[in-house]
């Protein structure tokens, strides 16, 4: 089912979350025994994300460089697949416009519309840590909305050649990211809603926010949103802090502020166990909030670890 079914099907706010495909070596038995507790909360759609293969460059003793793959994930199709027939949700892949091309992404979509995926979130990805800017594949896209444009041609029944035999038409509700606290590399809010706009212009039919630790900074941005005229929903992203690293980690990695009254509590804290206690309670109280205000859906960023969000599901369903 549509994500936009959902949502309209909804009595109150949904809960949702994210899983980041294991390591290679590692197995789904671990991975789904690490989401089941969650299950309990009835989502009616888990997100599987994705994760350019990062690579280091070997030296060898005659000069020459070899690049060796240092982290690699199992593929998205398998785990959707593994995840829809074991609790019968839907399984919302990420898919990148970062590392493919068009022909690789046309392939990727006509195998999750082989088992049945109904729902996809468009995202351009970041650049390779190794890569100090995003740099399209040769045959790639630029820009999620370049990709959104690629999915909603194929629901058309139209595909990057017009040969392709039995080209059936795909029915792909698509998904966008949206940033309450502006894309980093947007000039400005403005420039940012732009380019949304242009998103759900082409054929997007919902936005999933980057993750925020102030509800204002979510209440200001659906405004700013509507404003701009994008009608969609705006399923917000939670992630509660669980270890001292984060405080300042994540900051630096989603190009967010944490507000006063939570680094101060954060402050006080002297270990993990104690940082974890404070991230969930705030959490709680967020989550709380944004029910209140008839938010359609909770979505959580896991990082595949259950037991926080457990946690704050538990006070908040
Ligand atoms: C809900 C969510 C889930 C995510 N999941 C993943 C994941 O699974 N894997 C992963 O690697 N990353 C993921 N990300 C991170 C995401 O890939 C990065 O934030 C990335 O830098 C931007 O992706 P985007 O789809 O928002 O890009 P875009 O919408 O393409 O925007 C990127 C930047 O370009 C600007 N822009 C857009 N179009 C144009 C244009 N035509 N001309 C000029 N400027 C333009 C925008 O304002 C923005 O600053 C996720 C982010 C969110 C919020």
């Amino acid at each position: 089912m549509k994500i936009t079914e959902h949502l309209a099907n909804a009595k109150s706010t949904l809960f949702s979350f994210e899983i980041l495909p294991p390591l290679k070596g590692q197995s789904l038995k671990e991975l789904l025994e690490g989401i089941e507790p969650l299950m309990e909360f009835n989502p009616p759609f888990v997100d599987v994300t994705y994760h350019r293969e990062e690579f280091i460059y070997k030296k060898h003793p005659n000069g020459l460089l070899e690049k060796v793959s240092t982290k690699k994930r199992p593929g998205t199709v398998g785990i959707c697949a593994a995840i829809m027939n074991r609790y019968h949700v839907d399984a919302v892949p990420h898919l990148l416009c970062g590392g493919f091309s068009k022909e690789e992404t046309e392939n990727a979509l006509i195998d999750l519309n082989f088992i049945g995926v109904d729902n996809v979130l468009a995202l351009r990805g970041d650049a390779p840590k190794t890569e100090g800017r995003f740099i399209p594949e040769p045959e790639g896209h630029s820009y999620a909305s370049e990709l959104v444009e690629q999915i909603v041609r194929m629901n058309k029944g139209r595909y990057l050649h017009e040969e392709t035999e039995n080209s059936f038409h795909t029915d792909f509700c698509v998904g966008v990211a949206g940033y309450p606290e502006k894309h980093f590399e947007a000039p400005s809010m403005k420039f940012d809603l732009k380019y949304l706009k242009e998103k759900v212009d082409k054929g997007a039919e919902y936005i999933v926010t980057q993750m925020f630790f102030d509800n204002q900074k979510y209440f200001e941005f659906v405004d700013k949103v509507r404003e701009a005229g994008i009608t969609v929903p705006i399923i917000p992203g939670i992630k509660p802090i669980t270890t001292i690293g984060q405080i300042t980690m994540l900051p630096r990695t989603f190009f967010l502020d944490l507000p006063d009254a939570l680094t101060d509590e954060l402050e006080k804290c002297k270990t993990n166990g104690e940082v974890k206690e404070v991230g969930i309670e705030w959490a709680i109280q967020q989550c709380k909030e944004l029910v209140s205000a008839n938010v359609p859906s909770l979505h959580f960023y896991t990082m595949s670890k259950a037991d926080a969000t457990y946690k704050i599901a538990k006070e908040v369903f």
